[in-house]
């Protein structure tokens, strides 16, 4: 269980996951707001968010 960064809907069900060297990326579209955000994660425990603000993923 997530948090979208903006608005802090629990979200549960990543939209994709890969695997992005030894991390694996949650991809997540809120279902409140819409916010695009990935969530780069390790053994079950996140590493860092990146959310889409104009075009760009940023860390939040
Ligand atoms: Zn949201």
């Amino acid at each position: 269980m997530v948090q979208c960064p903006k608005c802090k809907t629990k979200l549960s069900k990543p939209q994709k996951i890969w695997k992005h060297r030894e991390l694996d990326v949650h991809f997540f579209v809120c279902n409140n707001c819409g916010t695009r955000f990935r969530e780069y994660m390790r053994n079950g425990e996140t590493k860092y968010t990146l959310m889409l603000k104009d075009s760009h993923y940023r860390k939040v």
